[in-house]
């Protein structure tokens, strides 16, 4: 077992909130609160259980990770590839890279695990070995070279202290510019949707830093960064171990600088109620500021049980925003409306009404705006409104098309 200091932490943690406790979220919590909608039986059931799972994480300090690691080796050749496509009408086949089963980041609300951080964390030292078999079989000699996307990393963070204190990122970006230099017309892209700060991206192994490693990478990859909306003292809460949204900015303005394509952001989770105009306006004036031009939004989608927790977080930052968390969300008939693994999303009408008071923003700014088929297919957004590739060549979660050279 490996123990680490984590790159980034902040002052507040989930265990030392000025007077918080966790509470029981129920019917008469919410009638309480001046809920404005009733949820049904089987939800009020689903926020009781999820009361009293967070209030037992929180009493024994489950809730976000501990610092440390195991380091194990894989078999490459026994690995079963993993391709990208939730919707099941993803416009590319694009394979997924996670060299870390677990996630030392900790997000409360984190889609793959539920916000779920008990276990131990596992590190794959010699991953790299498995991403070059993958490079070999799809964009190799012999090969059919079709175009496939490298998603770095869709169920880890991809630049956490795990994978750069041992070197294990650095090697699976030394794969890619081995397989670029031996197959100069591979149609592999390397996709990065990360939360890394300038710091992570400074860590070096064997003399080179994972910056220096982008830059022999350009024109091959691009570094999306990950960036959720919600007040800064929230996000330090939700997010225990990750850059702060400054330091994210500044990671993309390093990689700008080295001309690596950095230009679109994955905009995720979005805590619809924090969307007043104000913030709307200084989070994405703050992206323009850095050089973005596109972003994928991505309104927080979460199980029942994970929404009575991120609800009484938010509640201790201000009572008025979680009353109108679950207004978004759990009226009766958004109970259908769920993603994968029965995770909810906002009721869909308002979801609309976000999504355009977002998009009046940002056309002001020049932004384009890319979206997955699940969230086209559920709001009913036609490819007039938003088309499958914009004008900036982006599409779904944010793939640039124009990396391929020829669009
Ligand atoms: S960084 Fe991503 S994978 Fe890691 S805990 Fe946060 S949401 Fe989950």
């Amino acid at each position: 077992m490996i123990d680490f200091e984590p790159v980034y932490s902040h002052r507040s943690t989930v265990y030392n909130l000025l007077g918080f406790e966790p509470g029981k979220v129920d019917g008469a919590y919410l009638k309480a609160l001046g809920v404005g909608v009733e949820p049904s039986e089987e939800t009020l059931e689903a926020l009781r259980r999820g009361s009293e799972v967070f209030e037992r994480r929180f009493r024994e300090h489950l809730l976000i990770p501990r610092q440390r690691f195991c380091l194990e080796d894989i078999a490459p050749a026994s690995v079963t590839p993993v391709i990208h496509n939730y919707t099941g009408r993803c416009p590319t086949l694009t394979y997924e890279i996670n060299p870390v089963k677990g996630c030392t980041v900790g997000c409360q609300y984190c889609l793959v695990s539920d916000g779920v951080h008990e276990q131990e964390l596992m590190a794959y030292d010699n991953y790299h070995l498995y991403v070059r078999r993958l490079l070999e079989e799809h964009n190799g000699p012999g090969s059919d070279n079709a175009r496939h996307y490298y998603y770095f990393s869709p169920k880890t963070e991809a630049f956490q202290e795990a994978t750069l204190y041992t070197g294990i990122a650095h090697r699976i970006l030394r794969e890619f510019i081995e397989h670029f230099r031996r197959c100069p017309h591979s149609n592999a892209r390397l996709f990065i949707a990360s939360k890394a700060g300038a710091k992570h991206l400074q860590i070096a192994d064997g003399g080179e830093t994972v910056l220096d490693l982008f830059a022999r990478l350009k024109g091959r990859m691009q570094f999306n960064t990950s960036v959720s909306i919600m007040p800064d003292a929230f996000r330090d809460i939700l997010e225990p171990y990750a850059a702060p949204l400054s330091e994210r900015l500044e990671a993309v303005r390093l990689c700008s600088e080295k001309g690596v394509a950095a230009d679109s952001a994955l905009v995720q989770p979005i805590i619809t109620p924090w969307l007043t105009r104000e913030h709307i306006e200084s989070f994405f004036g703050a992206l323009r500021g850095v050089g973005i031009i596109n972003y994928k939004p991505e309104f927080l989608t979460a199980c029942v049980e994970n929404l009575s927790m991120l609800g009484q977080y938010l509640g201790w930052f201000d009572k008025g925003l979680e009353r109108q968390l679950y207004e978004d969300y759990l009226m009766p008939s958004n109970e259908s409306h769920r993603k994968q693994r029965a995770r909810i999303a906002p009721d869909k009408a308002r979801s609309r009404a976000y999504l355009k008071a977002m998009m009046e923003c940002t056309d002001h700014l020049g932004m384009s705006v890319s979206i997955c088929y699940w969230v086209r297919k559920q709001l009913g957004i036609e490819e007039s409104q938003i088309p499958f590739i914009n004008r900036n060549g982006f599409q779904c979660l944010g793939y640039q098309s124009k990396l391929f050279g020829d669009v």
